[in-house]
């Protein structure tokens, strides 16, 4: 069935016109004027119909157009540049009667737990009808996912209610590291502590030249959905923590990159005077040959 349009509304393009908004680059701004794109990554986590949303940077509005068309029962928008609030209050005011609440702010200010107006469901059940979307700025893009990890990981602020799945983009190699799996060379810190928590999956690759400006590299859309049982069990800080020790040095060998058993960042995992013990312990309880690469 065709997506139900909204009313007659000034191309994003003529808005950007309009309003002489030029992109700043600060704030990582790159506009997906492409509306079959946008859409792509509307439907990208899931069904949106009379589901509730929150998108990240809508800027003057695209993807929003496109998670619209798509009749959720909320949307919730927070965006940090008001240059665009005249842009995206004429969308609130052309998607009624479907609620759209506008938070001018910083993201990473943001205390998500109130955003998804859903009745709580058990972890272990089906994910909720809430979604998290966005063309998120390059610039912020990994430290905000690393603490919706975390909030995952502990099931707070958005992941309150239950297991809520997000459709987000990332710089291309960003977005194949996250999703690498042990073995592969891209494999990284972002991809153990995202796959710990999360299944990922490398959903599409945005070029470059779809974007406005056209920024250097590509981009890549990513759907990240909790999972129901952590692949790793432990708290989120153990992992991140060991995860960024053990790829401090993500070309050498275990031991000879950490300097064994000299390694400041092994030995960071344990106190002293047990340190050096305490590692070696680790590598034999862990079946590891030594030799062995990070990534791998
Ligand atoms: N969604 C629009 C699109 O696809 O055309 C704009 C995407 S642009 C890559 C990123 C958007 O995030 C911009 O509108 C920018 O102002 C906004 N932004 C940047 N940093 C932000 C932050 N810390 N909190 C909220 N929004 C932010």
């Amino acid at each position: 069935m065709a997506a139900p349009r909204l009313p007659p509304l000034p191309s994003v393009r003529d808005l950007l016109r309009l309003y002489r908004l030029r992109a700043v680059q600060q704030l990582s701004q790159n506009f997906l004027l492409d509306g079959g794109t946008c859409s792509r990554l509307a439907r990208a986590a899931g069904p949106l119909r009379d589901a509730h949303v929150c998108e990240v940077g809508p800027g003057p509005g695209s993807v929003t157009r496109a998670v619209l068309a798509q009749r959720p029962a909320s949307l919730t928008l927070v965006e940090k540049d008001t240059r665009f609030l005249p842009a995206l209050l004429m969308l609130r005011e052309a998607a009624a009667p479907c609620p759209v609440n506008i938070v001018a702010g910083d993201v990473l200010r943001y205390d998500m737990s109130a955003t998804f107006p859903v009745e709580p469901t058990p972890w272990e059940q089906p994910c909720t009808s809430a979604y998290i979307i966005g063309n998120l700025p390059f610039s912020i893009s990994t430290p905000l996912v690393v603490r919706w990890l975390r909030d995952i990981s502990r099931r707070e602020g958005a992941w309150r209610t239950g297991r809520v799945r997000m459709a987000l983009t990332f710089q291309k190699e960003v977005g194949e590291r996250m999703a690498a799996e042990a073995g592969d060379e891209q494999r990284c810190r972002l991809s153990v502590v995202a796959q710990a928590f999360c299944h990922v999956q490398y959903r599409f690759t945005i070029g470059g030249h779809v974007f406005t400006p056209r920024p250097r590299v590509d981009a890549a859309a990513v759907v990240l959905t909790p999972l129901r049982q952590p692949r790793i069990p432990l708290h989120f800080r153990t992992v991140e923590k060991v995860a960024r020790c053990l790829f401090h040095m993500r070309q050498k060998t275990i031991v000879s990159g950490a300097g064994w058993p000299r390694c400041a960042a092994w030995q960071i995992l344990y106190p002293e005077p047990a340190r050096s013990q305490l590692a070696l312990d680790t590598l034999a309880l862990a079946d590891l040959d030594a030799t062995c690469r990070p990534y791998q």
